[in-house]
């Protein structure tokens, strides 16, 4: 990927990089990575630190790494390592070589803490859980020393040697850093570094039963790999100082930088893999690719294109203050990509017979459709028009109101790429008096859309003609959630009690244009006047096609962005 394909617009980021590479700090290189954890599948909000670390390596010549960052094996699974190489490709970035697993560092973090134990910066502690925790304090008190923080260094390695051989149960023992009870910052007193833990790991099989925590993990993963510029989102911004404690005391060679950036919020929606994982589980989605779920997958089986993702995390920057970014402006950037580049066809999603009563019987004829008004380049292509058609119920109304300007008894309107047509009679069920088909004639002087006596109309619907359409299922996909911030439940609710149990609507017997047939999986349109369309990868065959509905035409983000100008305009009221 080039420069271009991948900017990371300037930010404060990016700034401290200028400098370190001015100042020659790292010897003026750049390497980065992204870290994820393998229990879940990769979201929207992982797309921006995959963006920010791969960015910025194109954007300074540098290098990143792909890090599985595999310490807890209980909740972590190869078909998420897997699912999370796919995700960063498709996104368009490449690792190279550089793919890590904190597991292969296993050996060198056990040696690590046997030099912090000879340090005396180290020492295995007895206490269970709950007294470890009653032991730490709290924000406004200080925590008590261990009893155990004492014992010396030969019963220390002792110990941690037999943590390691499995002669102790999960949870007897921890091996914990010997830091300061009473520091105010509540990580760094005397965290934990080891804990026992009897479960097989993915990767590493039955070798291990102790397991390293995060804290000692991470920043001794960036170290090995030469890492200038470690960057995490705020929450961890506490951690920095174990992070720097653990480099410092150890005394390495290569000390990274930690810098802490906001995650990624999106409203409607939740980003925890924690979260996620209970939808699925919990059978509110299909699974981690449900097209409604804001993962990688979930959005790729939606339709939406890399590009669009890389395009919407370049938009949403990078800051240190965290903030909600509105569903809105992920819409509206995908709607902006798919209408330069996908083609437009005509698909009816709830199809009113029409029949066109002065047109021949027999007859068929091609009409010319233009596939991309926005791109000459994509051409045209010929549609087949003839008596029966299908068009959209709510494009008739036998009542019309004020500013419906669609077809109605007695009115005319255009039928794109084809002709004026004029309702001249409403056909209905006799016994529950739903309208069944409308009867139109056609003025064959207005092909191509015109009236040569300068007549004009004020709608033009889409069609397909009935014997020719083929019969696909379509998906209707809305928010996942009924509230802008689900995570903020209130009155003992939890955010799944706002998900939304309309989110999905299935229509079994739409009419599409005669040239989707056949159309491949993954493949996207624009269906005229109704949305952006992709087929879908999962249940869509040649024989019975299955269409996801990415984005509606709807530009809300525009209202939502004119509503803020404008209240920046109104003088404040006092
Ligand atoms: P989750 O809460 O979804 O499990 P996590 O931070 O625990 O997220 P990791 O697998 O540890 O998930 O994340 C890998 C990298 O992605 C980390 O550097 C993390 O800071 C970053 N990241 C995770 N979520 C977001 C987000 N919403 N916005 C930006 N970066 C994120
Ligand atoms: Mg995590």
């Amino acid at each position: 990927m080039t420069k271009t394909d991948t900017a990371v617009p300037p930010n404060f980021i990016s700034h401290i990089i200028e400098e370190d590479i001015k100042s020659n700090k790292h010897g003026g290189k750049v390497a980065t990575r992204f870290p994820p954890e393998p229990n879940g599948y990769l979201h929207i909000g992982h797309a921006k630190s995959i963006c920010l670390n791969f960015g910025l390596a194109i954007e300074y010549n540098g290098t990143c790494n792909l890090r599985f960052d595999d310490t807890n094996p209980a909740k972590e699974e190869v078909e998420y390592v897997e699912s999370i190489k796919e995700d960063v490709r498709w996104l368009g970035f490449d690792w190279d070589d550089r793919l890590f697993y904190a597991s292969d560092y296993f050996d060198q973090l056990c040696d690590y803490a046997v030099q912090l134990i000879k340090d005396h910066k180290a020492y295995v502690c007895s206490l269970s859980a709950d007294e470890i925790r009653e032991y730490r304090g709290t924000l406004t008190e200080a925590g008590r020393d261990s009893p155990y923080r004492t014992r010396s260094v030969e019963e220390n390695l002792d110990l941690f040697q037999r943590m390691q051989a499995g002669e102790f149960a999960d949870g007897s023992h921890v091996l914990r850093a010997k830091i300061d009870m009473a520091a105010p910052n509540m990580v760094m007193r005397d965290p934990t570094l080891f804990r026992i833990r009897k479960v097989p790991h993915h990767r590493t099989g039955d070798k291990w039963c102790i397991y390293p925590m995060y804290d000692f993990t991470h920043g001794l993963s960036d170290s090995i790999e030469d890492i200038t510029h470690s960057l995490c989102t705020l929450e961890f911004e506490n951690n920095r100082e174990l992070y720097d404690w653990v480099l410092n005391t150890l005394n390495v060679d290569c000390h990274p930088q930690q810098i802490e950036f906001a995650r990624l919020n999106l409203s409607y929606t939740v980003l925890s893999k924690r979260r996620l994982i209970q939808l699925v589980d919990e059978g509110h989605v299909s699974g981690w690719d449900d097209p409604r779920m804001p993962t990688l997958s979930g959005l790729r089986r939606r339709g939406y294109t890399p590009e669009a993702i890389r395009g919407f995390c370049e938009r949403i920057g990078v800051a240190r203050r965290n903030s909600v970014v509105d569903m809105a402006l992920l819409e509206y950037i995908i709607r902006e990509d798919l209408n330069k580049r996908v083609a437009r066809v005509m698909a009816v999603l709830h199809p009113l017979r029409v029949v066109i009563v002065n047109y021949p019987e027999e007859q068929t004829e091609e009409l010319e459709a233009i596939n991309n008004p926005e791109d000459p380049a994509m051409g045209t292509r010929s549609l087949p028009f003839s008596r029966v058609l299908y068009i959209e119920q709510e494009d008739f109304r036998e009542d019309p109101p004020k500013k419906f300007f669609r077809l109605a008894p007695g009115r005319e309107v255009r039928l794109r790429y084809a002709y004026f047509i004029k309702c001249v009679d409403v056909i209905k069920n006799e016994q529950t008096g739903e309208i069944v088909e409308l009867h139109c004639t056609y003025d064959p002087e207005t092909q191509g859309g015109s009236a040569p006596d300068g007549r004009k109309v004020k709608a033009t619907l889409h069609w397909v003609s009935a014997d020719h359409a083929i019969s696909a299922q379509i998906r209707l996909y809305d928010n996942l959630f009924t509230v802008p911030n689900p995570t903020e439940a209130k009155d003992g609710l939890d955010f799944k009690d706002y998900v939304n149990t309309n989110s999905l609507e299935t229509l079994r017997d739409c009419r599409l244009e005669p040239t989707l047939a056949g159309a491949a999986p993954g493949s996207r349109y624009q269906f005229e006047r109704v949305g952006y369309f992709c087929v879908d990868t999962v249940d869509s065959t040649a024989e019975s096609l299955v269409f996801n509905r990415t984005v509606t035409l709807r530009d809300t983000w525009a209202k939502i962005l004119k509503a803020q100008q404008q209240q920046k305009k109104r003088p404040k009221q006092r």
